[in-house]
């Protein structure tokens, strides 16, 4: 992919490019689609997937496989800093997302929504409805289903033939569902969105402009729901920043060793030619 590189942090694949990059990178994903008929998978990578990734190789592997990885947050950002690896663009799903359903407008592709609570997930369809008039918003489906519905849901949307559709159930079941599902599904691509539809909905709130751009969203995020958040502050973050620590130190000193070997090697040659 032109524009594209594919890093790994902590063992963890992500795809580092710009927002317009990543955009193009979308449309020929659902160009490739409409020729071979094989869905295209697009996931984010954040700190919780990291810390899900590392115990779970199945996650892994799906991240690995996937068609699109794009960097999620801040804690990248700062892993990039650190480790002279910079991320270029954070390409949240919240942002990012609604930027490709403007481009379904214009470029008519159908859109199906997958995921969050009925109340959510209608109020999200209804809210973009409203920011995107022209949008063909064809359907949408509830994220709480047991396996024996799974396959009605399938069905469902492949009578609806969407271009895209968006996975809202949570990491990492929205990226295995995805992985699992794309060879039975009827679309052109899909995307793990995460809490996208609930920010969407108005069910959570945004953090303001400033906490964004200071990079603690997550904060916000966790003072909304600390119930089921607490661990990815209290454990995730403190473990990442030592693991990103931890790669450092190791880089370091295997550039260290890689130059005291170089200088060995130095020596003996000019020893030689001396001779
Ligand atoms: N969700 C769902 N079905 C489930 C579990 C979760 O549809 O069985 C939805 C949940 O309602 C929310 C989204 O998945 O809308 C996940 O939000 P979260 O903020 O936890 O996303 P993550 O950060 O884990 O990707």
């Amino acid at each position: 992919m032109i524009g594209v590189e594919t890093r790994y942090y902590m063992n963890v694949r992500v795809d580092n490019l710009l927002l317009d990059t990543a955009l193009e990178q979308v449309e020929s994903l659902i160009e490739q689609s409409k020729e071979d008929g094989v869905p295209r998978q697009v996931f984010f990578t954040n700190v919780h997937s990291i810390h899900l990734a590392r115990k779970d190789t199945e996650f892994r592997r799906y991240l690995d496989k996937a068609d699109l990885v794009l960097p999620d947050g801040s804690g990248l950002k700062i892993a990039g800093k650190v480790l002279e690896m910079p991320i270029l663009e954070n390409l949240n799903g919240t942002d990012f997302t609604p930027k490709v359903c403007r481009m379904a407008e214009t470029g008519k592709w159908s859109v199906y929504l997958l995921g969050a609570r009925e109340d959510v997930v209608k109020r999200c369809s209804e809210k973009l409805k409203e920011r995107f008039p022209n949008l063909s918003l064809i359907g949408y489906h509830n994220g709480y289903f047991s396996k024996n519905e799974e396959d009605e849901i399938v069905e469902e949307i492949n009578k609806k033939k969407p271009d895209i559709l968006l996975v809202a159930l949570g990491q990492p079941y929205q990226e295995k569902w995805i992985a699992r599902n794309a060879n039975r599904l009827n679309t052109h691509i899909c995307l793990a969105v995460g809490g996208l539809f609930d920010f969407l909905a108005g069910a959570m709130k945004r953090a303001p402009l400033w906490m964004r751009k200071l990079g603690i969203e997550w904060f916000h995020r966790f003072l909304q729901d600390p119930k089921s958040k607490w661990d990815r502050i209290l454990i995730e973050i403190p473990v990442f920043l030592s693991l990103v620590l931890q790669e450092k130190v190791i880089s370091l000193t295997s550039k260290r060793n890689l130059n005291q070997l170089r200088w060995i090697f130095n020596g003996q040659r000019d020893r030689y030619i001396r001779s």
